[in-house]
């Protein structure tokens, strides 16, 4: 039974190994150089980066890939269970690609083999998803892996500390501003399982998430859950409309990693600044948002970092600390 279990993952690991090297080939194909690699240079991806990162093409038609997998041995129900192929509805003998016509972000586990991709189109085609994913199957876990993990945690062990983005392009424009200490949810939000994975290098995140409503609202989500986890959390915002890719591509890497630096908060800081103008003049609003501020600090397991917290927020929000503390006990009840 146990070792059915081991075989198939086994037979997964490698379809998925062959599916990342029939896509790096790929790129480098006719359709892929003029398609894939033309789009891959005009976001400033390097033939290194592009290599680093296993980025691929996979191409347009129905069944190129399962075609070759055929011919190299692979049985379909593999390729199912693997999520490289979809099932035709209705008629489950009729099996094709599940990557189109889009270049592919190969997501690796952490010891660097290939579990599953990201694919993104290539057109502006507004009634095609931007990203098709891998689904879950017995070796991809979405919920236990962040994107580029595997590149990053030597730089997240020496620099104690992790970046954290939305998106696969985030991590690959960082890397090429010399910044390697970065891995991406996906845009899913953050799970229990993501957070013990990254404590297994460092215990400091800094939240990197895309300048709109959706990346402040997953960033306020995302924080709280970290703290929960005993982490220690900062967070950089982001002119609207900008995320780390086109940030970093719009000014430099010098003036990014400047950026970053400049504009790292604490999570108070980080709630305070994004409050502040509509607070000056609304107390009522000034005291929804010390009340959550308390319930983030309520989240931290440590009691005297909970107190550094609350002294930290009585000094910027102005406000006496034993009403904070007993905002503080309030939650801290509510918690239990
Ligand atoms: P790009 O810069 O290529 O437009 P992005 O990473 O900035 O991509 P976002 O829209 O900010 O794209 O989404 C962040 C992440 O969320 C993506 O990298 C991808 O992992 C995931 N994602 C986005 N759109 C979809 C989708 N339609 N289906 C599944 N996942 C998606
Ligand atoms: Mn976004
Ligand atoms: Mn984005
Ligand atoms: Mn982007």
């Amino acid at each position: 039974e146990q070792n059915l279990e081991q075989n198939e993952r086994e037979s997964l690991f490698i379809a998925l190994n062959f599916a990342k090297d029939f896509f790096v080939k790929n790129l480098q194909s006719e359709e892929g150089r003029s398609i894939g690699l033309s789009y891959f240079k005009e976001r400033g991806f390097t033939p290194q980066i592009i290599e680093k990162f296993d980025l691929g093409y996979a191409l347009d038609g129905w069944d190129h890939f399962l075609k070759a997998a055929k011919t190299a041995g692979f049985q379909e129900d593999i390729l199912f269970k693997a999520g490289l192929v979809l099932q035709k509805e209705g008629d489950a003998s009729r099996i094709y690609d599940r990557f189109r016509g889009r270049v592919t972000f190969t997501i690796h586990n952490i010891s660097g083999k290939a579990i599953g991709f990201g694919a993104r189109i290539l057109t502006k085609d507004k009634t095609q998803p931007k990203y098709i994913n891998s689904p879950e199957t017995p070796i991809y876990h979405k919920s236990d892996v962040l994107y580029g993990m595997f590149q990053a945690k030597k730089a997240i062990r020496d620099f104690d500390n992790c970046y954290l983005v939305e998106g696969y392009t985030d991590v690959i424009s960082m890397h090429l501003s010399g910044i390697e200490n970065v891995v991406a949810s996906s845009g899913t939000s953050l799970t229990e399982g993501q957070i013990k994975l990254i404590k297994r290098f460092t215990n400091q995140v800094t939240v990197l998430y895309d300048g709109d409503a959706a990346g402040i609202k997953a960033s306020l989500r995302g924080i709280d859950l970290l703290l929960e986890g005993g982490l220690n959390v900062k967070a950089v915002v982001f002119p609207d409309g900008d995320d780390p890719d086109s940030y970093s591509r719009k000014v430099g890497s010098q003036a990014f990693q400047d950026y970053l630096k400049e504009n790292s908060r604490d999570f108070i800081g980080f709630k305070i600044g994004l409050y502040q103008d509509e607070f000056v003049k609304n107390p009522i609003r000034k005291a929804e948002v010390i009340r959550e501020i308390v319930q983030s600090i309520g989240k931290i397991p440590d009691p005297i970092i909970r107190s550094v917290y609350a002294k930290e927020a009585s000094g910027l929000l102005q406000i006496e600390e034993e009403i904070l503390h007993a905002e503080l006990n309030k939650s801290l009840i509510k918690n239990q």
